[in-house]
């Protein structure tokens, strides 16, 4: 049996890998779960999945955490700290699913115990790539990408040399605004905004896909963890969102990754990797999906894609500093205080006045400088939609 903890149990990956575990109950033993708010989830998974360990973010919340597990073996805990420690407990398998820069030191605690980390969290590797890079080779930790543009590259690349790699093209499905008029995306609400057009996934990322933000961090997120150069990298807007991803080679050939659009194929890939197993994904029919598409996406719609460009070419700090602001930026469109575009405007905006004052790019980049510059570009960014305001 595989140990396996699940960091973010209670968002949309994370219950995608608990429907997983429960298909196959016999080969896994669930070490740890964690969660934010959801502690009635969080608690009655713990419990049906005979957890060791169930977590919760929010330390005002553990009481009702306790509430929920009282009768149960599962032990509660709440806050950072905790959170930290559950990815350290031991385990040979951790999803890493929570959302945004929260689930860098948590995944950093499972690489250390050199745990495999399934990692679903992109934030960690534009936040930190080069550290966390590193850090996986020092303690001998494999990290598998369950993102399913990364991980349709990573079996594209399956017995091929990197080395004959010429490019990669990451797919966008072009999220909630594709087909909007231009004029129009001004005046986008977060309503409208958190409706993807094929895939099921939180809230927060299917705003990132509407913006391309999301496409933007995926961009990073390939430079760092498969070292690609950023001219390599390309993005095409592919509306069926059934090819994830292509890699193309010297001699001209492509290998595309194809599937439907189930994050349950990317994630049991990963559980189960090398090995491949029996996944409850459709088959595709593809007489039926007819025909696939694709196009050039337009920087005017898109802005946030010509910023991961300037990111992927800096490195050092600015990838900490662009997501989040990125962040920042989200939670100031989700609360109603800035609009659709303001967010890339106010990304850029606190880029630049970060960089003015910060050497961001020739930083090295540890732990503390990431937190730092992490730090810094969330005051900025909040003081740049304040300033907009007033
Ligand atoms: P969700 O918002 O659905 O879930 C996020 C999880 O993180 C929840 O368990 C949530 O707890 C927890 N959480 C939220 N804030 C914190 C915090 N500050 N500290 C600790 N835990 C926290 O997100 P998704 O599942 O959609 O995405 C998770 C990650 O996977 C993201 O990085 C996303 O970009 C990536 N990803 C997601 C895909 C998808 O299809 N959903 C596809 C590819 C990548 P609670 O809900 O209890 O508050």
């Amino acid at each position: 049996m595989k140990r396996i903890s699940i960091l973010g149990a209670t968002g949309s990956i994370g219950q995608s890998t608990i429907d997983l575990v429960r298909r196959d109950p016999t080969s896994f033993q669930v070490v740890a779960l964690t969660g934010g708010q959801n502690v009635a989830r969080l608690a009655s998974d713990a419990i049906s999945l005979g957890a060791e360990l169930a977590v919760t973010a929010d330390e005002s919340r553990l009481g009702d955490l306790r509430a929920a597990l009282e009768g149960s073996d599962v032990a509660a805990a709440a806050g950072e700290t905790a959170l930290i420690e559950a990815a350290e407990r031991p385990a040979q398998w951790v999803m890493s699913a929570i959302v945004g820069a929260a689930g860098l030191r948590p995944g950093l605690a499972a690489i250390a115990q050199g745990a495999t980390l399934a990692l679903a969290n992109k934030e960690t590797l534009v936040a930190a790539g080069p550290l966390v890079m590193a850090e996986a080779r020092r303690h001998g930790a494999r990290i598998l990408p369950v993102d399913s543009e990364h991980s349709a590259i990573f079996q594209a690349l399956r017995g091929e040399d990197a080395a004959a790699v010429s490019r990669v093209v990451i797919t966008a499905s072009g999220g909630a605004f594709r087909d909007w008029p231009l004029e129009d995306l001004a005046g986008a609400t977060p309503e409208q905004a958190a409706t993807h057009p094929n895939w099921d996934m939180g809230q927060r990322i299917t705003i990132d896909s509407a913006s391309m933000f999301n496409k933007a961090l995926e961009m990073i997120e390939t430079r760092e963890f498969f070292g690609f150069q950023p001219d390599q990298i390309e993005v095409v807007v592919h509306p069926e969102s059934l090819v994830h991803a292509l890699v193309g080679f010297c001699d001209g050939g492509m290998i595309a990754h194809v599937g439907p659009p189930d994050m349950r194929h990317a994630i049991g890939y990963a559980m189960y990797w090398p090995e491949r197993r029996a996944l409850p994904v459709d088959a595709l029919d593809l007489a039926a999906v007819g025909q696939l598409s694709f196009r050039a996406p337009d920087l005017r719609r898109y802005p946030a894609l010509r910023l991961a460009r300037a990111v992927m070419e800096a490195r050092g700090l600015t990838g900490a500093a662009f997501n989040a602001a990125k962040e920042r930026a989200l939670d100031h469109f989700v609360a109603g205080r800035i609009g659709f575009c303001d967010m890339c405007a106010v990304v850029e905006e606190t880029l630049s006045r970060l960089s003015a004052a910060e050497n961001l790019s020739d930083a090295a980049c540890t732990l503390e400088t990431v937190l730092r510059a992490d730090h810094l570009a969330r005051e900025r960014a909040d003081r740049v939609v304040e300033e907009r305001a007033g």
